[in-house]
């Protein structure tokens, strides 16, 4: 089934991932059949997840999981609730996984979830039940050493823990049937703010190679969920000036830089960056506007357009948290402009290490401690990095294309060992 390829006014994010597989596919040598099986995914499922509502209606959610690839290994990827999830977005998020976990040379492949769904228009009991449900009918196909989802956006801690406990009354008790999880059941310490301190940490490397003092740098983020905000709060800490930040509502703004420990608690607090008056506040879009060295976004696929943004974008670096955050003519624009972009599979990569980790300590019941996880982390994304800015340089080709093609032969070489037939 071919994606469509628009949603809305802009391109449909698979689009953006299948453009980028193909452009990278063309440079490495492997073969057009290797390519054919590669590009599609192994298994997707759409399921109907009716859910008893508050008022005692029956209200009808569709559901899907997309399992990419699993030649290196279980697949592994989050779970997303959002009005605008599709299957088509979903399959290119589960192929994202694959290259990420390849790159990374951790021993998982790729998939993705996600339901149909306004989370902020449910109760918790109804996000409960949907979240039950949900799990209920992709079981079949989940397993410790099959497929572990995740938390994306608008899920948590709390959606991982029922997705544990309605898997686990099926199948026994099976914490490594999903990371991400609260630390009391099994969750890594670190896990939480693995993705943001991981973007930080790739951001601080690049920075130095690619000639900004990271101390005092100006910088702006897109969203403030999970990955947005842990960011801020480690750049905050290495000395950089965060001076804008948004999430769905609004933009704040502060050219001295903003007061990040207190913003990363009011929003914890009220859900929301509306309402904090200790900064400017400008329209959400407005974040792009703003000139700055280094420039985040960690909210959704295409935030990053021809036709939105990228022709007044004035940054040195983007750092992609969020994953297939610039479309491929933005992304021509802003090379052409010399602007250095951190690949998302790279970036971002901190969350799926976490989970690794989350998932080793589950099967050997044992825990780390947080320094000992994120020592572990940092020295794989080091690991991936430096491979990446290599490659780079010795075929002269962008990070991006550099990233892809290491997961890609990866990928391409399990599946040879594994063999055809
Ligand atoms: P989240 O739900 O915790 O946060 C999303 C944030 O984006 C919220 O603050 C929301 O208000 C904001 N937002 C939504 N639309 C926006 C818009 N148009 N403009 C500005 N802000 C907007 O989600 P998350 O887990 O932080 O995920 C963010 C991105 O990072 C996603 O692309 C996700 O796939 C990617 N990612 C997440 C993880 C993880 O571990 N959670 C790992 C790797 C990649």
């Amino acid at each position: 089934m071919r994606a469509p390829e628009k949603r809305g006014e802009g391109i449909h994010p698979y689009k953006i991932v299948e453009i980028q597989f193909e452009e990278t596919m063309r440079i490495t040598g492997i073969t057009y059949s290797e390519k054919k099986d590669l590009l599609f995914p192994f298994r997707e499922i759409t399921v109907e997840v009716p859910v008893r509502m508050d008022n005692g209606d029956v209200e009808v959610f569709v559901g899907y999981r997309v399992q990419h690839n699993g030649a290196r290994g279980p697949m592994k990827g989050g779970v997303r609730f959002h009005p605008e999830v599709d299957l088509y977005e979903v399959r290119g998020l589960a192929a994202l996984m694959s290259l990420k976990t390849g790159l990374m040379d951790i021993p998982f492949g790729g998939a993705k979830g996600g339901v149909t769904v306004d989370p902020a228009k449910l109760s918790l009991p109804e996000l409960e039940r949907l979240t039950r449900k949900y799990t209920q009918r992709i079981g079949l196909i989940l397993g410790p050493f099959r497929d572990i989802p995740a938390p994306d956006v608008n899920t948590n801690a709390q959606v991982m823990a029922w997705i544990f406990d309605e898997y686990s009354k099926a199948h026994g008790f099976t914490p490594a049937v999903v990371t991400g999880k609260p630390v009391p059941l099994g969750g890594a310490p670190g896990r939480e703010e693995a993705t943001g301190r991981g973007v930080a940490f790739i951001t601080s490397l690049a920075a130095k190679d690619f000639g900004i003092e990271l101390k005092g740098a100006r910088i702006a983020i897109q969203g403030f969920g999970n990955v947005g905000s842990n960011t801020a709060k480690f750049l905050y800490g290495m000395g950089a000036k965060i001076v804008a930040i948004s999430d769905v509502h609004l933009a704040l703004f502060n050219p001295g830089g903003l007061n990040i420990p207190e913003i990363y608690e009011y929003y914890y607090k009220n859900k929301t960056l509306k309402g904090y008056d200790a900064a400017e506040v400008l329209d959400r879009e407005d974040l792009f506007k703003v000139e700055t060295d280094i420039l985040i976004p960690a909210a959704l696929g295409g935030a990053i357009s021809k036709e939105k943004n990228a022709d007044f974008i004035k940054t040195r670096m983007i750092i992609e948290a969020a994953n297939s955050p610039i479309t491929p003519t933005a992304e021509k624009t802003l090379l052409e402009k010399k602007i250095v972009i951190i690949p998302d599979i790279l970036a971002n990569a901190g969350g799926v290490i976490g989970s690794y980790f989350e998932w080793v300590q589950n099967l050997q019941e044992f825990r780390w401690d947080r320094d000992e996880f994120f020592q572990k982390m940092e020295r794989i994304m080091e690991k991936g990095y430096k491979a990446v800015i290599d490659l780079a340089k010795k075929e002269n080709i962008d990070l991006r294309k550099s990233a892809y093609a290491i997961a890609i032969e990866r990928l391409a070489e399990a599946e040879r060992l594994r063999g055809s037939y």
